[in-house]
């Protein structure tokens, strides 16, 4: 992708109205559009950021045995009053709308319901569970605060995944198998370090739900940290029996603020009995389908990793999610014959013949622009082709995390950016 053909810019200042620094940062940056509080557009640079979490997630829930599907946006009131769930007193976040005939329909915050419904005429018999099924899908909640850009949306991307299984012994491993897979997302989107299992209340179908929170300033939550024992808890639990029973010592938690980046629930038969998702076991005995949900935030997650590694020159991107992997600037005379631009030319088409994502800054402005606009899109190389450059027969090489450049050659910068 050439910078001169990208049909978004960069700017100096953020909308007045702003006050997350994520959302300023990223507008900045015109990775996103502001549209309303709470509803934010992602533009080409954002959306591959965006999918490149989601990728992330969609491999490691393939990896445990998510079956991918897609569920509706628009929902029907009748299986959200079996589960006592339409009524905005039991959930008040829902947006509702109606037909032409005046019938009500909501837009999904959440998709228990409905994939309870679909998943229904398949199941009969033991033979047909365990499994578990998951989406990356908007969400709609009328959200009263929506002052952390990003982080929380009135719509957003959530990946829910959702497991059913014969016996609680069954439901466990599966639980613990999806946990662990979030463990690994994490890990593989730059945040392991910061990001802690923190036990949360479990409703009434488990002792505990797991919340996954990344340690942020920028976090709505406060949790209490152990740190060498890599868990925490959130204020729900945050009492003597629990600290006990979790062999936590008060004295050693940090008090942090964090934000919840995934939460994970058992759920019992709490959906699968009201809308009569039952089996028959080997016994032939009929039994309530044993479920759980397992939820993820990628748009929230792009803000959290924003406010995590961003720094006052710009947007950070680790490796695994950024938008494109270098920044090449060509600088100086930037006619098509000029020499140096044919050296960048050639640079820009093998890195990209190689598979590595250039974001080809090709523009006739000032060096000193260039180099901002790199810093601000937070993309894990600059490499730099000048005069100097190319009189060296070399390259400039900077990683966005380190001030100093280093000059190399071509053999060495292929294997620099594809490692
Ligand atoms: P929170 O406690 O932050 O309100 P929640 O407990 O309601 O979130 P879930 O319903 O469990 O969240 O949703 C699963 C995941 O979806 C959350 O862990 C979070 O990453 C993401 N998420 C929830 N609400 C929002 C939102 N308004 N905007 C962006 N992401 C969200
Ligand atoms: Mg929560």
């Amino acid at each position: 992708m050439k910078v001169s053909e990208l049909f978004t810019k960069t700017s100096k200042t953020a909308p007045a109205d702003e006050v997350a620094k994520n959302a300023q940062l990223l507008i900045r940056a015109g990775f996103v559009h502001k549209e309303m509080a709470g509803v934010y557009t992602f533009l080409p640079l954002g959306l591959r950021v965006l999918e490149n979490i989601c990728t992330i997630i969609r491999e490691e829930m393939d990896a445990v045995g998510g079956q991918e599907l897609k569920l509706t946006t628009l929902q029907d009131p009748e299986i959200w009053k079996k589960t006592g769930r339409w009524d905005d007193e039991a959930v008040d976040v829902w947006f509702k709308t109606k037909l032409k005939n005046e019938s009500e329909l909501g837009l999904g915050p959440t998709h228990e319901e409905p994939l309870v419904r679909a998943v229904q005429p398949f199941v009969n018999s033991y033979k047909d569970l365990p499994f578990l099924a998951y989406q990356i899908q908007t969400k709609f909640r009328n959200e009263t605060r929506a002052k952390s850009g990003v982080m929380r949306g009135r719509e957003f991307l959530m990946k829910d995944m959702y497991s059913f299984a014969r016996t609680q012994q069954e439901h466990d491993e599966l639980y613990e198998k999806i946990k662990q897979a979030y463990f690994r997302i994490f890990e593989r989107l730059g945040i392991g370090e910061q990001t802690f299992l923190t036990f949360a209340s479990g409703g009434m179908f488990s002792q505990y739900s797991h919340e996954f929170q990344t340690i942020t300033e920028a976090g709505e939550d406060t949790i209490y940290v152990d740190r060498a024992k890599k868990i925490a808890v959130n204020e729900e639990v945050y009492n003597d029996e629990v600290l006990a029973e979790l062999g936590l010592d008060r004295n050693t938690l940090e008090t942090v603020r964090a934000a919840e980046v995934g939460n994970i629930f058992t759920l019992k038969d709490k959906f699968s009995k009201p809308l009569d998702l039952v089996f028959t076991d080997e016994g032939g005995k009929e039994q309530a389908v044993l479920m759980g949900c397992y939820g993820v935030g990628p748009s929230r997650l792009v803000g959290v990793i924003t406010e995590l590694l961003a720094d006052e020159k710009g947007l950070v991107w680790p490796e695994a999610i950024a938008p494109f992997t270098v920044y090449l600037a060509v600088l100086g005379d930037n006619s098509d014959n000029n020499h140096v631009r044919k050296v960048a030319d050639e640079l820009y088409s093998e890195l990209t013949s190689n598979g590595v994502g250039v974001l080809y800054d090709d523009r006739d402005v000032r060096p000193g622009e260039k180099f901002a606009d790199a810093d601000l899109t937070g993309i894990p190389y600059r490499i730099v082709v000048s005069d100097k450059t190319v009189a060296a027969s070399s390259y400039e090489v900077k990683k966005r995390t380190e001030a100093q450049p280093e000059l190399m050659n071509k053999d060495q910068v292929l294997k620099m950016v594809q490692s």
